[in-house]
């Protein structure tokens, strides 16, 4: 009978010990994130998916459509195209598409743009219900990210090019420019020959 209450006593004490270990912690400050509702800053080191990478003050990219991104993919996850506005020396991109289930985030596409125009982003909440979802538009997503910057998108931006007219004076100065065309060199002048003295008759002769 002792040992019954004993039991019952060592129970109660138990659930009181751990009761009370339940609420110092209930009541102490937090030091966990409440995701989604707070979220941590991220690393300027992570790796996200790539993106293009945009001029803030411009709303430009700053693509030159050399593919040489495409070229270093080891997954073949890029495909990009370029187009030239009328008028227009260089061309300008307009399609820049994403396979990010293939994406082993490598960088060597980051590294190989001689114009810096990728980077990493800072994405990481991504979740879909398809592997199409992964599919990303890089072109539209510069856009979406411009807009939420407060910056007007200037990708993709096929506005014929006016030509130039020219400047009053320019042919002037053009002419300017260019080096002068040397004289032909004038062949050296041979020594004229003195006319031959009549030679003095010797006496005796
Ligand atoms: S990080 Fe690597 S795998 Fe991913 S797109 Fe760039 S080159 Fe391809
Ligand atoms: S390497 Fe850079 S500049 Fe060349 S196509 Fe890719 S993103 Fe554009």
């Amino acid at each position: 009978m002792i040992n019954y209450f004993k039991e019952i006593f060592a129970g109660l004490w138990s659930l009181l010990v751990g009761m009370r270990l339940t609420l110092g912690y209930a009541f102490a400050p937090t030091v966990t994130a409440h995701y989604p509702y707070e979220t941590l800053p991220i690393s300027p080191n992570f790796r996200g998916h790539i993106d293009l990478v945009i001029n803030p003050k411009t709303g430009k990219d700053a693509c030159i459509t050399c593919m040489m991104c495409a070229r270093a993919c080891p997954s073949g996850c890029i495909e990009l195209e370029g187009e030239k506005p009328e008028g227009a020396k260089k061309k300008v991109l307009t399609e820049y598409r994403l396979d990010f289930t293939k994406c082993s985030l490598c960088a060597n596409c980051v590294e190989a743009c001689p114009t810096s125009a990728l980077e990493f982003s800072q994405e990481y909440q991504l979740a879909g219900l398809s592997r199409h979802e992964f599919h990303l538009d890089l072109v539209q997503r510069f856009r979406d990210r411009c807009r939420e910057m407060g910056v007007e998108p200037k990708i993709a931006d096929l506005t014929p090019v006016p030509a130039k007219e020219p400047v009053a004076g320019d042919e002037g100065e053009a002419g300017a420019k260019k080096p002068a065309k040397k004289a032909p060199k004038e062949a050296p002048a041979k020594a004229e020959k003195a006319p031959e003295q009549p030679e003095e008759p010797t006496a005796g002769s």
